[in-house]
């Protein structure tokens, strides 16, 4: 604690030698603890010994006597001493003042916290400032002052003040990506005639289109309150695209198949050494079509089988011809449509079933329909002959 002690002028030093005698005598008025509460003095120099001042008359100039003593209040409180006129001394007065001085600011001490935002901050101890006060004896002669003496002095420490900060970032910001502006694929279909009809293949798996943004967000204590775009990629949708094929087929089933919205029977017997065809379990008077395209080479009307046209036991049926060395019989038919001589192209119906030829069993007058199936062979050419085969090779079930 540096303490700044008012520097005395020449005058009251001057004034400090006259009366040092009587000052170093007699001083004791020093109660003065507490600037501003000052009580209201009775006069210094009329009856009690501890505020009398009695001045040597041997040691200077001027003798006081019968004094009296008021105070005032302020900033510095003053003890006033009158010393009445006399004819021959000056006048010569007294006082004592009481000076707050030497005021030492407060420090301020930072406690930081980083649960607390960073532009957030508590007052934990307000400050106060520091200060010294200062008891002065004045002498005043013909109202000038001559002397001021310090004569004590009460020194006030100055009060830290204390302040939680916060460190956490009221401010922060993070990037986002979004996908955004869907924009679905649509599909688109091409015809390929080198592709067997009936046959899709997926040229192009389709994707959708669609924006990819990316956001600079801005938060004040963890709520948005800004969002920026900085970034954005387009991309466009991709078609899908399946290929259909348009080629005529190959070989159709001989009868309307379920590939083509139509009927499907399940074989009722199979390919053997004994039974060179299918027999397919199709419902009488159903359609019958031709298994590709071609050209009638033969087709009767045998009838119903008897012990009379035991060779005759292919009843109705059609045999067609195709181009690539092939013929194929469709047999036990209720009536065809086509003639020897007709040309007929893949799936074309050519008659209906029945129970036509030998048929186990034989219908009967009762049972009209018993029998019905389809007889079913194709013959491929073998050097000058035709030879029955298994039909699953070539029909398009078992393909
Ligand atoms: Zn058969």
């Amino acid at each position: 604690m540096k303490f700044h002690d008012n520097s005395f002028g020449r005058r009251e030093k001057k004034a400090i030698f006259l009366s040092a005698a009587a000052l170093a005598a007699t001083l004791t008025l020093t109660s003065c603890a507490d600037h501003s509460e000052l009580p209201d003095l009775p006069p210094l120099y009329q009856s009690t010994e501890d505020t009398t001042t009695s001045l040597n008359p041997d040691q200077g100039e001027t003798t006081f006597s019968d004094t009296s003593a008021s105070v005032t209040e302020g900033t510095s409180a003053t003890t006033e001493t009158e010393i009445p006129e006399d004819s021959a001394a000056p006048d010569r007065t007294e006082q004592i003042i009481s000076i707050t001085e030497n005021e030492i600011p407060f420090d301020v001490h930072y406690i930081y916290d980083e649960n607390l935002y960073d532009d957030e901050n508590i007052v934990l101890k307000e400050g106060s400032d520091g200060y010294t006060v200062s008891v002065y004896r004045v002498i005043y002669e013909n109202g000038e002052e001559i002397s001021r003496e310090r004569i004590s002095f009460t020194v006030t420490e100055p009060i830290s003040k204390e302040i939680i900060v916060g460190t956490k970032p009221s401010y922060t910001e993070k990037t986002e990506t979004r996908i955004e502006n869907m924009i679905s694929f649509v599909t688109r279909y091409e015809y390929d005639s080198t592709l067997e009809a009936g046959i899709t293949q997926i040229k192009t798996h389709g994707s959708d289109g669609y924006t990819e943004s990316t956001y600079r967000i801005t938060y004040y204590k963890g709520n948005e309150i800004g969002r920026e775009c900085v970034s954005e990629k387009t991309y466009a949708p991709v078609d899908k695209v399946i290929v259909v094929g348009t080629k005529e087929q190959a070989f159709y089933m001989p009868f309307l198949d379920a590939a083509h919205g139509g009927y499907n029977y399940p074989v009722t017997q199979s390919f053997s050494s004994t039974h060179r065809a299918l027999d397919f379990g199709v419902w009488y008077g159903d359609a019958i079509c031709a298994i590709r395209g071609g050209k009638v080479i033969a087709a009767y009307d045998e009838g119903y089988f008897s012990k009379d046209n035991i060779l005759w036991t292919y009843g109705t049926y059609v045999v067609i011809e195709h181009d690539n060395g092939m013929r194929s019989y469709y047999a036990h038919l209720k009536s065809r449509t086509v003639s020897v001589g007709d040309t007929v192209s893949g799936g074309e119906i050519i008659g209906y079933s029945g129970n036509t030829g030998r048929v186990n069993p034989a219908p009967t007058a009762g049972k009209p329909y018993a029998g019905t199936h389809l007889h079913f062979e194709i013959r491929v050419k073998k050097g000058d002959v035709y030879v029955t085969t298994d039909p699953r090779q070539y029909l398009p079930y078992w393909n």
